[in-house]
């Protein structure tokens, strides 16, 4: 058997023809591809704007950026997370608050969430920042109503879930990253996500505001629109310090054809986590699924009490499962600046038993049986 991974991109033939007509084209950079992958993307997520930048954490910057965080204010974030969710807030100078998961979804708890928020004053807190951890949906309707009621902004990290949606008590589906009950959503295209670009991500947001500040901030603050002045035709301004965070015309042909397999995609992953899921049942717990929820599966969860055995016993078989997430806030970075001593127990017993088994659309089904086969196998012995 081949080795095994956790993740892995998928790109055909359409994929490599797309980077190449590119690469012949006039652009390499800021051509039409950015703006057609922007279309395109904001089309399938059902949200008025789309900005692409070089990577999610630039797209996390920009996004408190441009919701006006300012040193020592405070932000709330799930320490189940790639440290990137949390670390946006530390390069705005803000102060990272953590609250605890659910033990069963491994989502931010929104009671955890409410807890921290009412045992401190209010305007203590300016936002949260809540993650569709492992491709589920968070619920964003009731973090929405919390949010208003203490007056916080919400960007909802959708890394993980380009195509997965919940259900509102109106009973409409709800795509991760549409804005209806967020200010901004944040998605990333490094390859080992669904939708693989090399590196590249994209911030989604409803608000014409919100998108013309994200706009200026990706590309430093330039602009030659609403100038004060205007010299002639080379005249620009910069009106802002931004940065350079632009995708590539050359990711961003790759991100259309990508982009065009991601149903197909997501639709796999769910027949796997339902292998998965049949083959486990009443005997391995796993990433509980709320009523109404369609998971976009980056990763598939289960929860042992001898993690580190069955991850060595995988690897002498060449199955290269993985752990998500160290918790964050037990990171030396964090901890030097006080957050060793932090109360999230869930999160903690969580990280003691997780494991993440290999979930790309193209595992085949051979595979995925010699991978379970091992699994129950190890839990016989
Ligand atoms: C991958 C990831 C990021 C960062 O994405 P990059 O594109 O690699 O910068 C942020 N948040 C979460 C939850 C992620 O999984």
């Amino acid at each position: 058997m081949n080795p095994i991974p956790y993740g892995r991109q998928y790109i055909d033939q359409d994929d490599i023809d797309a980077v190449i007509n590119t690469l012949t084209s006039d652009y390499l950079t800021q051509g039409p591809k950015v703006k057609e992958f922007e279309d395109r993307f904001a089309e399938y997520i059902g949200v008025k704007y789309a900005v692409a930048v070089n990577n999610a954490t630039s797209g996390l910057h920009l996004a408190v950026l441009s919701l006006g965080l300012k040193e020592e204010e405070r932000v709330i974030t799930t320490p189940i997370t790639f440290a990137a969710s949390a670390n946006c807030i530390r390069y705005a100078g803000g102060e990272v608050w953590f609250a605890d998961i659910d033990p069963d979804t491994y989502l931010l708890s929104l009671e955890s969430t409410k807890k921290l928020i009412e045992s401190k004053p209010k305007g203590f807190f300016k936002g949260i920042i809540p993650v569709d951890f492992a491709g589920l949906p968070v619920d964003l309707e009731a973090f929405k109503a919390l949010a208003k009621e203490h007056d916080l902004w919400i960007i909802e990290d959708a890394c993980h879930a380009p195509g997965g949606y919940f259900t509102d008590s109106k009973g409409n589906k709800q795509m991760c990253g549409n804005g209806n009950y967020a200010d901004i959503g944040i998605f990333s295209f490094h390859p080992v996500k669904h939708i693989a670009c090399g590196e590249g991500g994209m911030i989604t947001t409803n608000s014409e505001e919100l998108y013309k500040k994200l706009s200026l901030l990706r590309t430093h603050g330039i602009t030659k629109d609403n100038m004060e002045e205007n010299h002639g035709g080379w005249y620009y301004e910069m009106q802002e310090l931004g940065f350079n965070y632009r995708l590539t015309d050359i990711q961003s042909a790759l991100g259309i054809t990508q982009l065009a397999k991601n149903e197909a995609g997501v639709k796999r992953r769910n027949e796997i986590s339902n292998n998965y899921k049949k083959a486990f049942k009443n005997k391995i717990k796993h990433q509980d699924l709320p009523e109404g929820t369609y998971n976009a599966h980056h990763l598939f969860i289960i929860e042992v009490a001898d993690r580190k055995g069955l991850y060595d016993f995988l690897r002498t078989h060449n199955i290269f499962a993985q752990i998500h997430y160290i918790p964050v806030h037990t990171l030396p970075y964090y901890k030097t600046i006080g957050y060793g001593h932090a109360n999230l127990d869930h999160s903690e017993n969580y990280y003691s038993k997780c494991i993440s088994l290999p979930m790309y659309p193209s595992l085949s089904n051979e595979e995925q049986a010699f991978v379970i086969d091992k699994i129950l196998g190890y839990f016989k012995a």
